[in-house]
């Protein structure tokens, strides 16, 4: 299906209206965080992650709810803290939710440690002792993380060498710290002394922002984990067709933005008493 720009915004089709009626009841929220997944919620999804940028309407009607009292706007995300404000372009008052609520960083600059000094010793022991099998294997290496660290093996030319590295470094883990989180990706295994979701970067945003209602979108399967932290009166929103717990759902960021125009004039021609 291919359509011209304006033909195409010309059928975009109106909110569901049960969205719509949740929309205007959260709009009438005394205070409001309007907290966001970034990619594919408020960006389309692009080959090159830094060249990701929300769409223009969706940016402006974050800037304009960033403006109003008792409102606070949001990003959270599985990216990097710095990252996110690279692709995210906020203003330095927005509170930012990064590495799947492991970092956070509030609108007063306030970052919150990722890890405790114990967490850190754990890792830095835990290190110590991978690095040596490591850095016996050509083009191996170890990415610091904020609560761990990853090993690499993408670019090692002998596959049998990094297969046994990484079985070699997960049994080391193993045996000397049974309690870390590990995680396997594509060529990499990361070890963790602390695991986070971003269900608790939005019970953190929620707790030191006075338990305000709050608004959270997301597309992905980490994303569920914020849907399921919400509590009666918080609004959640599925972005794209994938399995989900929340109540309503829109097709893409597009229609993303749409929702927040709505809230945005919804909430302005019906601004929330201060108390
Ligand atoms: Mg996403």
């Amino acid at each position: 299906m291919t359509a011209e720009p304006a033909a195409e915004a010309a059928f975009e089709p109106a909110l569901d209206p049960a969205l719509a009626a949740a929309i205007d009841r959260l709009a009438a929220a005394p205070a409001l965080l309007v907290a966001l997944d970034f990619d594919g919620t408020l960006a389309p999804e692009v080959d090159d992650p830094q060249a990701a940028r929300a769409l223009p309407e969706a940016h402006a009607a974050l800037l304009a709810l960033h403006a109003l009292p008792a409102t606070t706007v949001a990003l959270v995300s599985g990216r990097s803290l710095e990252s996110l404000a690279a692709v995210g372009e906020m203003p330095a008052k927005v509170p930012l939710v990064g590495s799947h609520g492991l970092e956070v960083r509030l609108g007063d600059g306030e970052v919150l440690p990722a890890a405790t000094p114990q967490d850190r010793e754990r890792v830095r022991l835990l290190r110590l002792r991978l690095e040596p099998l490591v850095d016996a294997v050509p083009g191996a290496w170890m990415e610091q993380k904020p609560a761990g660290f990853a090993v690499h093996t993408r670019i090692v030319e002998d596959a049998a060498a990094a297969a046994s590295l990484i079985e070699a470094v997960r049994a080391e883990a193993a045996a000397q710290d049974a309690g870390l989180t590990v995680r396997d990706g594509k060529n990499v295994v990361e070890f963790a002394a602390r695991d986070a979701t971003k269900g608790d970067g939005l019970r953190v945003l929620r707790e030191r922002l006075g338990q305000p209602a709050v608004l959270f979108a997301g597309d992905d399967v980490t994303d569920e984990d914020g849907l399921q932290a919400l509590v009666d009166g918080d609004l959640g929103i599925k972005v794209g067709p994938a399995g989900t717990v929340a109540p309503h759902r829109v097709a893409d960021p597009r229609a993303m933005a749409r929702v927040l125009e709505r809230l945005l004039d919804a909430r302005r021609e019906n601004p929330p008493t201060t108390r």
